[in-house]
């Protein structure tokens, strides 16, 4: 098919949870995908008053794309969840990037609010392929693959974080294998999906906690019933649907089936401090966790030494309990 032109895709925020879908959905229409680099030793982050990290990547990674895309993706996410919203940042996210490119750079904002049958996934992408010049069929079909291969893509994703470098798990074409390598713990990492493999923001601690010997989970592999099940009983509904994920993977694994978990916040973000002090008085109530628990609080300033550093003495208080409890259980 000949190439339409090129769509410019922010490696920053939803990008790392969905853009396996956002690639083909725009391939199968012919357009060329094109995503930003890391800012990685670089460095040059573009600033603006009080903002969350992950937002102030956004428009970084946007502004790398600026003259050498035809179009860019930022869509206003409203709500990913049939009941529960976004951060409202997500809402404003195409504008900012408007203001910040100066209006230069056509950009892709379709809403998406999954509460709402208007702007149900299906109908925002076919809006958005009709912008694109393509007819309602075509479009509809180009969604249809794209979430047929993300689906697939989704089953094999535990298996992808644990056999390929961090920037490697996006690569569609590179297949992983099914066996799973030994590792002596468990680890379950959680958070928003771009504190956790963004390795701009996480100073790739991932790769750091594999090169120690962990296993990492992440809350990618949890169904709607394992968190609701989690979050059911609050006195307290979590609006935010990723809030309400965090938590209720939280304490899925605290109830067992991990070593240890540890939950990567971002600095200046309101919803990350509410849920900390919300996890801190529920595990309160519940006589502390099961298993070590770790929270981990990044933004640019955070250095990889002193991460790493948290990492392994939490390495060694994970191990000291397996221990305890191997000699407990050949004592009893
Ligand atoms: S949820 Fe927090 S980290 Fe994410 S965009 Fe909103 S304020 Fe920023």
């Amino acid at each position: 098919m000949e190439e339409k032109g090129r769509i410019g895709i922010p490696r920053a925020l939803m990008f790392y949870r969905y853009f396996p879908l956002w690639k083909v959905f725009f391939e199968e229409l012919g357009w060329r995908v094109i995503v930003s680099d890391g800012v990685g030793k670089r460095g040059n982050l573009i600033y603006f008053e009080d903002s969350c990290l992950p937002m102030k990547l956004l428009v970084t990674h946007a502004m790398h794309l600026k003259g050498k895309v035809d179009y860019l993706f930022v869509p206003r996410l409203v709500s990913l969840h049939r009941h529960y919203i976004m951060c409202p940042k997500f809402r404003g996210a195409p504008d900012i990037v408007r203001l910040a490119t100066d209006g230069t750079i056509p950009i892709l904002d379709e809403t998406i609010d999954l509460r709402t049958r208007e702007y149900s996934m299906l109908r925002s992408f076919v809006k958005m392929s009709s912008r694109l010049g393509a007819n309602h069929p075509e479009g509809k079909r180009a969604f249809q693959m794209a979430e047929q291969l993300f689906l697939n893509f989704q089953k094999g994703w535990e298996e992808r974080i644990n056999q390929l470098p961090l920037n490697q798990i996006y690569q569609m074409d590179i297949p992983v294998s099914a066996q799973e390598k030994k590792s002596h713990l468990k680890v379950a990492f959680i958070g928003h999906p771009y504190n956790l493999f963004d390795t701009d923001v996480n100073k790739d601690l991932l790769s750091f906690a594999k090169s120690l010997g962990m296993r990492i989970i992440t809350p990618e592999g949890l169904s709607e019933k394992e968190i609701r099940a989690q979050v059911s009983d609050l006195s307290k509904e979590i609006y935010w649907s990723s809030g309400r994920e965090i938590v209720g993977s939280l304490f899925h694994f605290l109830s067992g089936g991990v070593d240890g978990a540890v939950f990567l916040t971002s600095f200046k973000c309101g919803i990350d401090a509410l849920l900390q002090e919300f996890i801190k008085r529920r595990l309160k109530i519940r006589g502390g966790a099961s298993v070590p628990f770790l929270i981990l609080t990044l933004d640019e300033h955070s250095g990889r030494e002193g991460l790493m550093t948290r990492l392994e003495a939490f390495k060694d208080v994970m191990e000291e309990r397996k221990r305890n409890v191997k000699t407990q259980s050949s004592n009893e």
